[in-house]
């Protein structure tokens, strides 16, 4: 049965650099999340999608993300067409996978590929939470997988951007065995020495936050995304008590010590580059060369 779960076994695929321009339609206007302002798409768009009244975060899709942090025309993609086949037959999956295609314009929740940030050569994957809810079943534990183990066959750094609801539950165990694969694949990549930078956007939970997004080197985070395993009601219908105001907040993890910073989008590229360019000298002093 595993022999099936992927339609194709082609190995690093790559498509040409364009495919991160593809735009996603959407309406004229937004309304911010948090403060209420309605911004024209345009102006949100030329400001990184962040508000310009509040700061609040908007999320990006995969495509937009990488375009926004990776060098003009670095980009090239892996795997794009590795498919999922509804291994357990449940019922109205199929149609919930096209739906995510088309609003994401890609195959399945992660886009990964090679590029170069400031210069820097790196394996890249970024998550889309409009497929799915950017949940990891078997597709997205593989792309993840095959990212880091090109990353340690060409000793390259791994930058990931993750936002997840979580596992994907039309895939049940095949899913969660993707919390596994990918921590493994994790775990062989930090016995290489190799550096491993996660950025964690709005909302990172469930299966990828106990998985590959928090077993980063340095993990980053974006302001005010939500970051934790189960969601605030249910945790709060289990332990039968309030939680402390901003809980699960980038803040509030941030205070707990649980990532190492926070990074607004405009200076991201920045801080990727700053912190790919300080280790790639520690490497070349622990080389010798
Ligand atoms: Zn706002």
């Amino acid at each position: 049965m595993f022999k099936d779960l992927f339609r194709s076994k082609q190995k690093y695929v790559t498509v040409k650099p364009a495919s991160v321009r593809r735009e996603i339609p959407d309406g004229m206007w937004s309304k911010c999340t948090k403060c209420g302002q309605i911004i024209y798409n345009k102006e949100l768009a030329g400001n990184l999608k962040v508000c310009h009244k509040c700061g609040f975060h908007f999320k990006l899709s995969a495509l937009e993300r990488v375009a926004l942090t990776v060098d003009a025309d670095s980009f090239v993609e892996f795997d794009s067409d590795l498919l999922t086949v509804n291994p357990l037959g449940f019922p109205g999956y199929e149609e919930k996978v096209k739906s995510g295609k088309n609003t994401t314009k890609l195959n399945e929740a992660i886009l990964t590929g090679q590029a170069r940030i400031c210069g820097f050569p790196v394996v890249i994957g970024a998550m889309d939470f409009g497929f799915m809810g950017a949940s990891m079943g078997s597709v997205v534990g593989e792309k993840v997988t095959r990212a880091f183990e090109f990353a340690i066959k060409r000793k390259l750094p791994v930058v990931m951007f993750c936002t997840s609801g979580g596992a994907r539950m039309q895939e049940g165990i095949i899913s969660l065995m993707q919390m596994v694969k990918t921590s493994a694949a994790v775990a062989r990549f930090n016995e290489a020495g190799l550096l491993y930078i996660s950025v964690l956007t709005n909302p990172t939970t469930g299966g990828v936050l106990a998985s590959f997004a928090s077993l980063a080197d340095i993990v980053l985070a974006e302001p005010e995304a939500q970051i934790g395993f189960a969601g605030p009601r249910v945790i709060e219908e289990t332990v039968h008590q309030k939680l402390p105001p901003g809980f699960q907040t980038s803040e509030f993890v941030l205070a707990h010590g649980m990532i190492d910073k926070i990074v607004e989008r405009k200076n991201m590229r920045k801080t990727l580059g700053l912190l790919l360019s300080l280790h790639s000298k520690v490497s070349e002093v622990a080389l010798g060369e």
